[in-house]
């Protein structure tokens, strides 16, 4: 037994981990949180499902993070997404691999994920304390000595770990209490800003293609007309603009640009796979074919009806115009139009609408082994309050249970 005495602020699964590894290394623990219940954001992940963590390689999952992913080399190397999944394997979640690498309880509920971690931490002796949220950490003689909570109340511990998550989705509890209160130890907070968010467009025609699913489109993120990134796969047409998941990838970008004041656009490429001569001649072929109707019956086998008018207004073609007066002119302005649909994003929804927080506490004053912060000792970070953020895929919950392992086993340690 270390003898330690450690509290861990916020039940979900960055404090979970870092409770259930403190309390293996012998620590006594006590775990905070704030809602009635624990893991309320980790109840909704992956649609329900959970995805628990990827299967990929870890130089794949850094790149993955495109938030400071490579301050996480150290915590993912002591537990990496094998020991994710060995750890509820060995607690009754068997998990299986989809897709993209995805990882999942092969039950397909994340209630089988959260239940085995809080059986685990009661199992372990864990103190849980349920709506008992956190106001500040308690500072003595230099080190952190425990949490005061709202109210005033003082608890007394030998090292405190804070992992109460970013701001988005509130209503889990996640509501952005620990920047303030690293704020008020000296610790710098970067900028907080949506990320994994849909983005709002100023084109009044996406309401028209409202629940227009594409697959196999590319999506190029412009900030004053210059390429920031570009996307492929699936997105979405919704009442206010686009979702889906290459948005979703492009949206920490959008949202970075948007802050700055940049211009920000993006471009659809809605038949990437073709060539250009080769997609060219097949509209050709498809006009020769349709020669006989108006611009809007003549389209459908090459785009979404929801999408013909949109496009040819683009393009300045009137859909009620006669195929066989389409000048080889306006032919390739359409084809062109079809390459590059331009979307003027005005923008993000709102954070609390985000599925991660983008920014957060400083990761130059966070020790990366040991999560411990370099400004107060006896003080260590895990999760989404840190300034690290990841694409869907499962790299956000893997990096929570990383810095939370990394955090728990080091607040368990003696300094
Ligand atoms: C809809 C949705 C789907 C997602 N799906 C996935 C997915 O499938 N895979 C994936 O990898 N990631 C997913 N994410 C992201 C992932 O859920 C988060 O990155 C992760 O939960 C962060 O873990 P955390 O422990 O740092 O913070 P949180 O899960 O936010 O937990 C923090 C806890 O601290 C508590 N707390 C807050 N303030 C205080 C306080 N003052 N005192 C005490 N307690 C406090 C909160 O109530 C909360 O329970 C999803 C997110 C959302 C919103």
């Amino acid at each position: 037994m270390s003898g330690r005495h450690v509290i861990v602020v916020g039940g979900g699964p960055a404090g979970f981990m870092a409770a259930a590894k403190a309390a293996e290394e012998g620590a006594s623990v006590l775990l905070l949180e704030k809602m009635k219940k624990l893991g309320r954001k980790m109840m909704i992940t992956g649609k329900g499902r959970c995805n628990i963590t990827n299967a990929a390689p870890i130089p794949e999952l850094v790149r993955n993070i495109p938030g400071n992913g490579s301050f996480l080399y150290s915590a993912l190397h002591a537990f990496d997404n094998e020991a994710v999944r060995d750890f509820f394997a060995a607690r009754g979640v068997e998990t299986k691999v989809e897709r993209g690498g995805r990882v999942f309880p092969q039950s397909d509920r994340a209630a089988d994920a959260v239940d085995a971690l809080v059986t685990y931490l009661h199992e372990l002796g864990v103190k849980i304390k349920t709506e008992a949220p956190a106001a500040d950490i308690l500072v003595e003689e230099g080190r952190a000595a425990g949490v005061v909570l709202v109210g005033g109340a003082k608890l007394r511990a030998d090292a405190v770990v804070l992992a109460v998550g970013g701001a988005s989705y509130p209503a889990t509890g996640s509501t952005g209490d620990g920047y303030g209160m690293a704020r008020r130890l000296g610790h710098t907070v970067t900028q907080i800003l949506p990320s994994l968010v849909p983005l709002v467009v100023e084109e009044d025609w996406v309401k028209e293609a409202q629940g227009l699913s594409l697959r196999n489109v590319r999506c190029t993120l412009l900030a004053d007309g210059k390429k920031c990134a570009d996307a492929f796969g699936e997105m979405m047409f919704t009442h206010f603009g686009v979702t889906g998941p290459i948005i979703l990838s492009l949206s920490r970008m959008a949202a970075q640009a948007l802050a700055e004041g940049s211009f920000v656009e993006l471009e659809l490429d809605l038949k990437p796979a073709l060539a250009p001569e080769i997609f060219a001649a097949r509209v050709q072929r498809d006009f020769e074919k349709y020669q006989r109707k108006v611009l809007k019956n003549a389209m459908h086998d090459l785009l979404p009806g929801k999408l013909i008018a949109p496009v040819l207004d683009a393009a300045y073609l009137e859909v009620e115009k006669p195929v066989h007066q389409v000048t080889r002119e306006e032919r390739l302005r359409l084809t062109e139009t079809i390459r590059h649909l331009m979307l003027t994003v005005t923008k993000t929804r709102p954070l609390a609408e985000a599925i991660v927080t983008a920014g957060g506490i400083a990761t130059r004053e966070i020790e990366p082994k040991t999560m411990q912060s370099k400004l107060l000792p006896g003080l260590y970070f895990a999760g989404e309050v840190v300034d690290v953020d990841g694409f869907t895929g499962g790299y956000n919950l893997q990096a929570a249970f990383s810095m939370g392992a990394a955090a728990g086993r080091w607040s368990a340690r003696k300094a």
